[in-house]
C-alpha cells in the first residue's frame, strides 16, 4: 500500500455525554500527522477513551470538528472509518463466530500464507488463544478478545491505528512482543496509543496528557522529563490505573 498515511485533526471539540452535565472533553485542539505516532496518557477517568470514541463517531460532538486528512467525519462513513483503521478498543470489542471468522474479515475473507502463519501464531505463540477454528469469539475471556483484537488490527494492515490499552490484560514480555510487531508495522503509518504504562512513550513522536477531560501537555518523552517533578507524575499516573 503506496498510499500516504492518513491524518488526524481535532479543533476545538467539546463533547459531554447526554445528560451528564460536565464535558468529558473541554476545547481539545490536537493534530494528528500523516505517520506520525502519538501516545495518550493521562488518570482514569480523564477522557482518554472518550477522545478515541469521537475519532471513530461513537458520539456526535457538541462543538468543534475533527477532520479525517481534509475531510470532516461528518462526511466520512463510521463503516468507512472502520475499514480504513486499525481498532483496539478498551472495552465492548465486537466479534461474531469463530476466532477464525474474525481473523478473516481483515483479510475480506482471503485466506494466504500470511493469514495461515498469523492463525498459527494466535493459536501457539504470543496471543494465547484457544482453537481458532472452533472457539467462538463471544466464549472468549476480557483478556482473550482484546488479544484477538490485537491480532486482527495487525492483519488487517491499514495505515491509521487507533489503539486504546491494547496490552493492558497481557504480561510485560507479551506486551514489549507486540509493541516491537506494531511499531515496525506501522513504520510509516498515523498511530495513536492510549497508555496506562510508560513502556514505548519514548519511542512516540508527541505524548499527549489529558486531565478532567483538559489538554493539559504536548511535548515528546524528553520534554515532558524535563518540566520539573513531571516523571514523577507520570509514574504517579501509571501506578493509578
Ligand atoms: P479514560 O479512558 O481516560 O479512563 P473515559 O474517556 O472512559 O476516561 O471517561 C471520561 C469520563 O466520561 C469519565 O468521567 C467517565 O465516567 C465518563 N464516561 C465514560 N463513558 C461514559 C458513558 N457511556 N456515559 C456517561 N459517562 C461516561
Ligand atoms: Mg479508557
Amino acid at each position: 500500500d503506496h498510499q500516504k498515511a492518513i491524518a488526524l485533526r481535532m479543533n476545538n471539540v467539546t463533547f459531554a455525554f447526554p445528560g451528564d452535565s460536565r464535558n468529558a472533553l473541554n476545547h481539545i485542539s490536537l493534530s494528528f500527522p500523516s505517520g506520525s505516532k502519538t501516545a495518550i496518557v493521562g488518570p482514569s477517568g480523564s477522557g482518554k477513551s472518550t477522545l478515541l470514541q469521537l475519532i471513530l463517531k461513537f458520539h456526535t460532538i457538541n462543538q468543534g470538528e475533527i477532520f479525517l486528512d481534509d475531510h470532516p467525519i461528518d462526511l466520512v462513513s463510521q463503516e468507512e472509518l472502520w475499514k480504513r483503521a486499525n481498532v483496539v478498543l478498551q472495552e465492548n470489542h465486537f466479534f461474531f463466530g469463530t476466532i477464525r471468522d474474525n481473523l478473516m474479515i481483515a483479510k475480506e475473507g482471503l485466506i494466504d500464507d500470511e493469514m495461515e502463519k498469523t492463525l498459527a501464531k494466535v493459536k501457539l505463540e504470543h496471543f494465547s488463544l484457544s482453537d481458532p477454528v472452533f472457539e467462538k469469539g463471544e466464549n472468549l475471556s476480557g483478556g482473550e478478545k482484546q488479544r484477538l483484537a490485537i491480532a486482527r488490527a495487525m492483519l488487517k494492515d491499514e495505515r491509521l491505528w487507533l489503539l486504546d490499552e491494547p496490552t493492558s490484560s497481557v504480561d510485560a514480555l507479551t506486551e514489549r512482543y507486540i509493541y516491537n510487531h506494531i511499531l515496525l508495522q506501522a513504520k510509516n503509518d498515523t498511530l495513536v496509543l492510549i497508555s496506562h504504562r510508560l513502556t514505548g512513550l519514548e519511542k512516540m513522536d508527541q505524548i499527549i496528557v489529558l486531565e478532567n477531560g483538559k489538554l493539559i501537555e504536548v511535548g515528546t518523552f524528553d520534554e515532558l522529563m524535563e518540566k520539573k517533578g513531571y516523571f514523577y507524575q507520570l509514574k504517579q499516573i501509571e501506578k493509578s490505573v
